[in-house]
């Protein structure tokens, strides 16, 4: 793809999703200013400006954008926020969210993955993510409360040390469900009585692995 063609299929695609109406003028604005290209492998980068999810290394996939639209969206997030991602991936969704929020934290069991988001991060001056390779099952202690919290694998229940890490009144956005079916899509906030969800989408992610992984 030349420079003009990728520019064009941006915009493109920029446009499909205000169409889509899942998100604020806001959130359109950063994925707007991320170039998915650069989180995508050679062979799959002509699938950068579809609205389609994608291959990434060690079997795993890069969202979809309307539903990366849809998830920071649902996160309803401001500019003086912590963030817990569960999933790192390529790092796409993790550079959207730290255009809006103060600071990220995301946490991935393939090191390999976690190793080339962070480069990417870093190629386009992102300085407000951190990244740990670990079980995202545990969260992140160290940083804990967090604002908010967006998993980015599908889990059977949110994992309760994610519960005990969310900040009172914080959201919790995640996809809930049995591995190999449709997952919900799940907003949750945390208040006196406990996580209160609603459901925003059906969705189709990779699963939550336990432990981190082995090789890669
Ligand atoms: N947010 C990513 C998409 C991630 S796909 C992006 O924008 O590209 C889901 C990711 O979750 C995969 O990379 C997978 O390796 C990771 N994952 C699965 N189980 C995990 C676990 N227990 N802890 C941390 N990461 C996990």
């Amino acid at each position: 793809m030349s420079e003009d063609e990728e520019a064009i299929a941006r915009a493109e695609l920029a446009m499909h999703l205000r169409r889509q109406n899942v998100a604020s003028r806001a959130t359109l604005a950063a994925l707007e200013g991320v170039p998915r290209s650069l989180f995508l492998g050679a062979r799959h980068k002509r699938l950068a400006y579809q609205d389609r999810a994608a291959p990434i290394d060690c079997g795993q996939t890069i969202s979809q954008p309307t539903i990366v639209a849809m998830m920071t969206d649902a996160l309803e997030l401001r500019p003086d926020m912590t963030v817990l991602e569960i999933g790192t991936g390529s790092g796409y969704q993790a550079a959207i969210l730290a255009r809006i929020a103060a600071h990220v934290f995301t946490v991935e069991r393939y090191h390999m993955l976690s190793e080339l988001a962070a480069e990417r991060l870093r190629v386009l001056r992102i300085d407000n993510v951190s990244f740990k390779v670990g079980d995202g099952h545990d969260g992140w202690d160290e940083h804990a409360p967090f604002d908010r919290i967006i998993m980015t694998a599908a889990a059977v229940a949110v994992p309760e040390a994610l519960v005990s890490q969310l900040a009172p009144g914080g959201i919790l956005v995640a996809p809930i469900g049995d591995q190999g079916h449709t997952q919900e899509l799940l907003k949750c906030r945390l208040t006196a009585d406990g996580l209160e969800g609603e459901r925003i989408a059906d969705v189709r992610f990779v699963p939550l692995v336990p432990g981190v992984a082995g090789v890669l």
